[in-house]
């Protein structure tokens, strides 16, 4: 009888963000293939007995690497293994576990998804933003700043407009060049911003300042993820640092008095 297979959230990297299911399944896998971004503190719980499998993607092996997944976890729930597939954060957010699923379905493997927290939670949470507000942020778009085609960001400015947070999931290496992606996009400059890497692990690092300011923060470790809109201006980071960038961009974009353009020109 084949076995099943476990598309499972491990969070965002701290074991104690894991679903007591998750824990579970963990500890009673017979195979459990991971990504990169599963912290090695989780690695630590799956048992000795169990075969682990390290199927995070090396860079420019992306689609067969992504079969070879697909291939290994088909075979082992084959063999009858329980196979736990884990994932960083929610497997459905930026996981690749929609072509897993289709894969499964199409070897008709059974398979079940546990969710994760995943990281744009685990950020706000860490930086105090409340993701949304009433009156300030009704909606919260989830997005990644990089496509596999390349093709340009999604035109915003109606996002923006409604008082939208945006999590930049993937923001890439390059500061300056996420900026001006979002710029292009219709994302002020002057729009509050928190950038927050490796949240829930012990090398947490969170800085808060406006998006037009972000390449002068120093270089943020990988992984990192971008929180975008006027929530921003309630996390517990240094708030009157954020007041004076907000009006000094307002000030050179504008030529007018800071402080009269910042109700109205702010994210929400
Ligand atoms: N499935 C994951 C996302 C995978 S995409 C989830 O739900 O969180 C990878 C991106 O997630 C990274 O580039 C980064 O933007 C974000 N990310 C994942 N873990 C993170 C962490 N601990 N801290 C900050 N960002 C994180």
């Amino acid at each position: 009888m084949n076995g099943k297979v476990y598309l499972v959230g491990a969070g965002p990297g701290d074991p104690e963000l894991l679903t007591l299911k998750a824990l579970r399944l963990l500890r009673s896998a017979d195979a459990v293939l991971h990504d990169d971004l599963v912290s090695p503190q989780i690695l630590t719980l799956v048992p000795r007995k169990a075969q682990l499998h390290d199927v995070g993607k090396r860079a420019g092996q992306k689609s067969t690497r992504q079969e070879a997944i697909h291939f290994l976890m088909i075979e082992l729930a084959r063999q009858g293994l329980n196979v736990v597939r884990l994932k960083g954060g929610d497997p459905l957010v930026f996981g690749r576990a929609g072509e897993e699923m289709l894969a499964l379905r199409e070897a008709g493997i059974e398979f079940e998804i546990v969710p994760g927290v995943t990281a744009a939670f685990t950020a706000a949470a860490a930086a105090e933003i409340p993701l949304t507000l009433r009156q300030t942020a009704s909606s919260l778009l989830i997005m990644t700043g990089q496509f596999a085609d390349e093709r340009p960001l999604p035109d915003l400015r109606p996002m923006v407009k409604s008082g939208t947070t945006i999590a930049l999931y993937m923001p890439g290496p390059d500061a300056k060049e996420t900026v001006s992606r979002l710029v292009a996009a219709g994302v002020p400059r002057h729009t509050p911003c928190a950038i927050v890497s490796r949240a829930s692990t012990p090398l947490q690092t969170m800085t808060v300042t406006t998006l037009g300011k972000l390449p002068s923060v120093m270089g943020y470790a990988k992984p990192a993820i971008l929180i975008l809109g006027a929530v921003v201006r309630r996390s517990r980071v240094d708030q009157a640092d954020l007041r004076a960038l907000e009006d000094e961009l307002l000030r050179e974009r504008s030529g007018v008095a800071a402080a009269e353009g910042r109700e109205e020109a702010s994210l929400a």
